[in-house]
């Protein structure tokens, strides 16, 4: 190469060497005759001098010569910031346009412009972090994986569409006329028959491809780490998940985090935090008050009928404007009633505040310890809703008081998942996680006839908030598999048609096995403070699951389209 050093690269240790830099125009400064220039490419930013006019514009590709000397006014942001080259020669390599929006970090333009010319949004240092981040965590998830003596298996991209989980993305087959391939939801299926085919340890970094909504934290195609062990029960699993996150936290953010990690029920989730992903950065546990409340003559909190009196404390005094944020949480949730006290120097006050008995006061204070000034706020209905409404106040409350600390990093388990749940859309129970789960031992005779109860021997792995991955036992005995198929609805035909392929393996000798997923994407995502997953995906679709840059998805041609025999009206 003819450069000598990247734009990031020289220091003061440098001083008096001569080098070659090659790189992207960022800035051209004219002062007092003379040009500064700062050089970019992947690796930094450095000054250049050039004392003869030059005809060089933002984003041109150049090629300096010259000598390194000690700057006059060190800039300490950068790790070049006490030198600057003292050009002697300059060569363009490339010119440019002018960009449609300016290659700086805090750009000022919309998402659907910066993806549109995406490869200019990744010439900002910022994208370009996370994207070094991303390659940094693969290869940790290689290193640690080959160590630990897993061995990376691919897995088919055209495979066969299953009923159950979400949406298939379908390609259709030329030579197969009206037939289609499925992309894989997951290597779900294949991971398993590995395990029926002897091979110990599996892992594979996947892309998966589901055809849902998206959402701030959801693609139509993402990229798993996805593992599974054989003769592994889920301790094995979150042994090996736990050590891994310790190396990932460990190299990508320097921090360290200890094992093991917390576990929690989905049931104390869900009382606690009103959310089968908690974010345990700050406390604001919630509580039922259905008892300090038995007697009360607060009209919102009688006639009760079954319902509970769910809480939380904030401790501060919460302003109008945040409380009708707060409300509109709560409406968007479905409760539109927010009863809220105000509680400072010993004086209550507020719709619920205003209203409190003497001793309802002080079991107030009891129950959420209350030392400094706080607002309390209440929602009333039926367990599971009210525990949600009050999930989502307490991240919004998180939100506006900004109580979650972006430097911590706060792992947990959520174990003993429900086995199903219920499919408003679909009027059935479906499999919580995905049929393939082993219901808990003490449900094994009960789960497909009491499916509110059962629970899964499924787990998943909680960070910041985000569920960043999951995994279960696996069911292995055919029996048991036809039960839980038979109780999420699908027929023996069904089974035969779809799923025939895979439960016929197990009739071949199995080990006990269990894995898991991580989803990358939003551990990056989570690593790097992005705000949107789309900012640590090198090329996204946008909200509406487009690719801004080429217009994908688009029309075919008509000739292709026939010889699919696939018509358009
Ligand atoms: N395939 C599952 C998923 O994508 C993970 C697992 O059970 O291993 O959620």
């Amino acid at each position: 190469m003819r450069r000598t050093h990247t734009c990031g690269e020289l220091n003061s240790k440098s001083i008096n060497k001569n080098v070659v830099l090659q790189g992207w125009v960022a800035k051209v400064r004219k002062m007092g005759g003379m040009n500064f220039v700062d050089l970019r490419d992947q690796y930094g930013i450095t000054q250049l001098i050039i004392k003869d006019s030059v005809e060089i514009k933002n984003e041109y590709v150049i090629e300096v010569e010259g000598k390194v000397i000690k700057r006059k006014s060190i800039n300490e942001k950068i790790s070049t910031g006490e030198i600057e080259i003292e050009v002697t020669k300059l060569t363009v390599i490339n010119k440019s346009l002018l960009t449609p929006f300016e290659i700086k970090d805090d750009v000022q333009t919309s998402d659907d412009t910066r993806m549109k010319y995406r490869y200019l949004d990744i010439r900002r240092p910022i994208i370009a972090k996370n994207l070094i981040a991303r390659s940094k965590m693969n290869n940790v998830i290689r290193n640690y994986f080959t160590k630990n003596n897993f061995i990376e298996i691919e897995t088919p991209i055209f495979g066969k569409s299953t009923p159950e989980g979400a949406r298939d993305f379908l390609v259709p087959s030329r030579i197969n006329k009206h037939h289609f391939y499925a992309l894989p939801q997951s290597p779900q299926l294949y991971k398993q028959l590995f395990m029926v085919g002897g091979i110990d340890r599996y892992f594979q970094i996947a892309k998966c491809f589901r055809d849902e909504d998206l959402r701030i934290d959801r693609q139509p195609e993402f990229t798993q780490l996805d593992m599974e062990m054989a003769f592994a029960k889920k301790e094995d699993v979150m042994a090996i998940i736990e050590s891994l996150m310790v190396e990932i936290l460990k190299e990508i953010k320097d921090v360290s985090i200890t094992k093991p990690f917390k576990q929690i029920t989905w049931d104390e989730a869900i009382d606690k935090y009103g959310i089968d992903k908690p974010d345990l950065r700050f406390g604001l546990e919630i509580k039922t008050l259905n008892k300090i409340f038995s007697e009360t003559e607060i009209p919102l909190f009688t006639n009760l009928d079954k319902k509970s009196i769910r809480a939380i404390c904030v401790e501060k005094l919460i302003g109008k404007k945040e409380l009708e944020r707060l409300s509109e949480t709560s409406k968007q949730n479905g409760i539109n009633i927010l009863g809220f006290a105000k509680f400072e120097s010993n004086n209550w006050s507020g719709s619920i505040g205003g209203k409190l008995s003497n001793q309802e006061k002080l079991s107030l204070i009891n129950e959420f310890n209350i030392k400094k000034p706080s607002t309390l706020l209440f929602v009333v209905d039926e367990y599971y809703k009210a525990s949600k409404v009050m999930g989502a106040l307490r991240n919004e409350a998180a939100r506006i008081y900004e109580l979650a600390d972006s430097n911590k990093f706060e792992l947990l388990w959520v174990i003993d998942f429900p086995l199903y749940e219920f499919s408003e859309e679909e009027n059935r129970f479906v499999a919580a996680h995905h049929p393939f789960t082993m219901p808990q031992e003490e449900f094994l005779d009960s789960f497909d006839s009491d499916m509110l109860n059962a629970k899964a021997a499924a787990y998943d792995i909680v960070m910041n908030g985000f569920e960043i991955g999951g995994g279960s036992q696996r069911i292995t005995d055919n029996q048991l598999q036809a039960r839980m198929f038979k109780s999420v609805g699908l027929t023996d035909l069904q089974v035969q048609n779809n799923f025939g392929w895979f439960v016929n393996a197990y009739n071949y000798g199995a080990p006990y096995h269990a894995g898991l997923a991580l989803g990358l994407d939003r551990i990056i995502m989570i690593l790097t403070g992005a705000e949107n997953i789309r900012d640590v995906i090198a090329f996204p679709k946008n909200s509406s699951g487009i690719d801004m840059m080429n217009d994908a998805p688009s029309k075919v041609d008509e000739k292709q389209l026939l010889e699919l025999q696939i018509k358009l009206k």
